[in-house]
């Protein structure tokens, strides 16, 4: 975390203090960071000489746009960004009528092997920093021009692999010298890494915890997320209980309808015992179709009458729509194409 922008104000403070500057400096430096400046000779109100420093040994390391790519349909705009060390990550900006939400990538890849996903075709390369984390944020913002107000943590990687990270860049986000933004307006979605889920509970922070579900029993999410072997869906959801008993915070599932393997009425009724007592929200994503995956989405009518099934079981749910279809807006879609591109 050796990044300034990784830092916090009081971090960043003790590296000006070495540096002989007065304490007032800290909250400077850090305002200018969290407005996305692009050098230091913007940071107007520094003494020249301290820029220059500050540029020397702790380069910016700005990421690039490498795609841009703008959806006719519903103004989602998606990034796919070089970073420093070359590696490519994407950002999503959507448009509700709630705010601006960006889906931000928290690793290089992925290693939890999801046979549905197109993020962990190649395995995990590296895990973000937070302050590459933050910077997606950022620079979508200024780029787009647009204000953005919620972020999930949805992008490629496995937010809770990358914990440590993680909780900098939220810190970091929502600091009121900073972004702002508040934890309440940030979504953390994860495959279901028990133990990490009880290390964030115990934070007890105010983000919403999503949980990538895709299936109401073991032999389902076992053929299709490998982490089931490990952290069985009894203790899974044994550990969202914790949550929420820590947290007071809605859990909210998502399941992504795949045809044949996890959408019929039988997988919808195992699905609301499952959740039966615990205050959730299920969000119903259609598959999206990924090249390399002889995995199918459901039907429409199968998606209906499933959402239906559930609606009457008491369970709240809501159909996502797909926003940016016509851009490969799903996760880790951009990424892969433009890797196989430039590596063939
Ligand atoms: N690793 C985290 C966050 C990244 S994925 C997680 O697993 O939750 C964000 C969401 O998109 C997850 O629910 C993931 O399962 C889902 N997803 C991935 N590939 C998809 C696809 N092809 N169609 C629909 N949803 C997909």
């Amino acid at each position: 975390m050796n990044h300034l922008k990784s830092m916090t104000i009081t971090q960043i403070g003790a590296v000006l203090k070495e540096l002989g500057q007065p304490a007032f400096r800290a909250k400077q430096v850090y305002t200018w960071l969290h407005k996305g400046v692009r050098s230091f000779d913007e940071m107007t109100n520094l003494p020249k000489a301290l820029r220059d420093t500050l540029s020397e040994r702790y380069p910016l390391r700005i990421p690039e746009v490498v795609r841009k790519q703008e959806s006719q349909k519903d103004g989602t705009i998606k990034y796919l960004w070089k970073l420093s060390d070359g590696n490519c990550v994407e950002t999503v900006l959507m448009r509700y009528h709630y705010g601006n939400t960006v889906c931000i990538s928290t690793e290089v890849g992925c290693r939890m092997g999801c046979a549905f996903c197109a993020s962990t075709l190649g395995g995990l390369v590296r895990q973000l920093e937070p302050y590459e984390m933050l910077d997606q944020v950022l620079f979508t913002q200024v780029d787009s021009g647009l204000q953005v107000s919620h972020i999930v943590l949805m992008g490629i990687g496995e937010p809770l692999d990358n914990l440590d990270n993680v909780l900098r860049f939220l810190e970091l986000v929502n600091s009121p010298e900073g972004m702002n933004i508040s934890m309440r307006h940030i979504s953390l979605s994860t495959c279901g890494l028990v133990p990490k889920i009880d290390e964030l509970a115990e934070k007890k922070l105010q983000i919403s915890l999503a949980i990538s579900l895709h299936g109401p029993n073991n032999e389902i999410r076992n053929k299709i997320m490998p982490v089931n072997k490990a952290y069985p869906i009894e203790e899974l959801l044994d550990a969202c209980r914790r949550y929420y008993q820590e947290t007071s915070r809605r859990i909210h599932f998502e399941y992504a309808m795949i045809d044949g393997v996890n959408d019929t009425q039988e997988h919808a009724k195992e699905l609301l015992s499952r959740l039966k007592g615990l205050p959730a929200h299920l969000n119903l994503i259609p598959l999206n179709h990924v090249e390399e995956s002889p995995l199918k989405p459901s039907t429409k009518a199968a998606v209906a009458a499933f959402q239906k099934t559930l609606e009457d079981g008491g369970l709240t749910t809501t159909v996502r729509r797909t926003l940016g279809s016509d851009i490969d807006a799903s996760c880790g879609q951009l990424r892969r194409k433009y890797t196989k591109q430039n590596t063939l």
